[in-house]
């Protein structure tokens, strides 16, 4: 893996703390402080392996400069915020300050000064805060990944950083994100950022209930759609979410979902919803767009994770999934799976989160079977099936309710027949009549008229 990110909401953060790695690992540091995440902290001196910026640890000041700066202060950790050290943090029990990327003060725009040394395209490791939340982010040195500082910033920024700050950088950039996302370096750095999550059990949800949120994209607004106005994404969002729901539900599946038909949240608050009911995966549901407008040879479903990893939940749920949907015929755009961690629902979920498009409402040949109510359901049935594989649910098909079936041409005439003594019981509607059957038919339907 070449890149993590992780964004914690705050609400969920329940300790942040910097640990001193006296020699260790970051493996063994993670192992003996039980934390959820961890991430190099701050530059250090190679030769006295001392800390070169301000850095309090637990009510000590561990290491002092003349200078000022912007860094992150905090007491237990949900508090956490920007503010000028050493003057402005000395309530604090806890502040790290290095190379600051955004500030109150400085934002995307401004010039960033740091040593000439900490420039180039390096692995990176930096702390942010968006409005609400706390991102980790760490790239390996030497991997497509590694940025220059200013590309790091940017990058942030698109993630919704208010204020971030770059942290050691080069080889020194590892982390353990959880769920498999893991940066090694061989690099024994002074200290580590330590990140505790709250693990709320919801109570009303029995030890053994899974819960799926599903995501229908988009909303009553949203123009997406086939260049020849047949076909409309919101729509088939919700409809594929009314198609998979019940699915579900018929094998003891919890579902939640992040709108109604009429409204459209904001995609920050449809990972509210997910976070805030505990879900143990997040599947946003949505259609594809490629080219300038018109049609376009693009096709096939394509799943989005935030990032690769294998090991990681989101992409066991994605090639549970596909498998699925392979298993069932359906074209996938090439491998099927990509990786964006700048869509927010991938980002700001704590479950694992996957993104799919179902095809390109952009090509003609998707579209059309898009629209069609058949596939609709063969789609729908593969989504349920990959969820319940990856939440570790047995899906066996025929468990849901039967849809009414409906009643053949002849149910009336039968039904009339039964009903008046014509034939005994309606059995066998469809078998051929022998003379005999025929001769009594009509010998119950007329004797004593003719
Ligand atoms: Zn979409």
């Amino acid at each position: 893996m070449s890149k993590c990110v992780k964004t914690i909401p705050l609400s969920q953060v329940e300790r942040i703390s910097v640990a001193f790695a006296g020699g260790r690992s970051l493996a063994q540091v993670k192992a003996a402080r039980g934390c959820d995440c961890i991430i190099n902290g701050g530059l250090y001196d190679f030769g006295s392996g001392k800390p070169v910026s301000h850095l309090k640890v637990a009510g000590t000041v561990c290491a002092k400069e003349a200078w000022g700066a912007w860094g992150y202060a905090w007491n237990t950790g949900p508090d956490i915020s920007m503010v000028p050290i050493p003057h402005e943090a000395a309530g604090k029990a806890n502040y790290i300050t290095c190379v600051p990327l955004l500030t109150p003060w400085d934002g995307i725009g401004a010039k960033l000064s740091y040593p000439a040394e900490l420039g180039g395209k390096r692995g990176r490791t930096a702390m942010a805060l968006t409005e609400d939340s706390l991102i980790l982010y760490c790239s390996g040195d030497g991997t497509a990944d590694r940025k220059t500082p200013e590309e790091l910033r940017a990058e942030l920024y698109a993630l919704g950083a208010v204020t971030a700050l770059m942290l050691d950088s080069g080889g020194s950039s590892q982390c353990d994100l959880g769920e498999g996302a893991v940066i090694n370096s061989s690099r024994r750095v002074n200290n580590y950022i330590c990140v505790w999550l709250k693990h709320n059990e919801k109570e009303d949800k029995p030890m053994d209930t899974k819960i799926a949120c599903l995501d229908p994209g988009h909303g009553p607004d949203t123009v997406n759609g086939s260049p020849d106005g047949s076909y409309k994404e919101r729509e088939f969002a919700w409809d594929m979410y009314t198609r998979v729901r019940p699915l579900l539900e018929a094998r003891g599946v919890k579902v939640i979902v992040t709108r109604t038909e009429n409204t459209k949240p904001s995609l920050t608050d449809r990972a509210k919803v997910s976070n805030d009911a505990g879900a143990d995966l997040f599947v946003s549901l949505h259609t594809n767009a490629f080219g300038s407008g018109g049609w376009d040879a693009a096709s096939g479903l394509l799943i989005y994770t935030s990032m690769a990893g294998d090991s990681a939940g989101r992409n066991k749920a994605a090639k549970a999934i596909l498998a699925r949907m392979e298993a069932a015929g359906v074209g996938l755009h090439s491998a099927g799976l990509a990786h964006n961690i700048e869509y927010t629902v991938l980002a700001k979920t704590n479950a694992p989160a996957v993104l799919i498009e179902y095809g390109f409402h952009t090509n003609k040949a998707d579209v059309a079977i898009l629209k069609d109510s058949a596939y609709r359901d063969k789609l729908a049935r593969a989504t349920a099936a990959g969820i319940c594989d990856y939440l570790g649910v047995a899906w066996e098909d025929g468990t849901e309710p039967e849809k009414p079936q409906e009643a053949p041409w002849y149910a009336e005439a039968v039904a009339w027949a039964v009903a008046h003594g014509i034939t005994a019981d309606g059995s066998r509607p469809e078998d051929p009549a022998t003379r005999a059957e025929v001769c009594q038919m009509l010998y119950n339907a007329l004797k004593g008229r003719i």
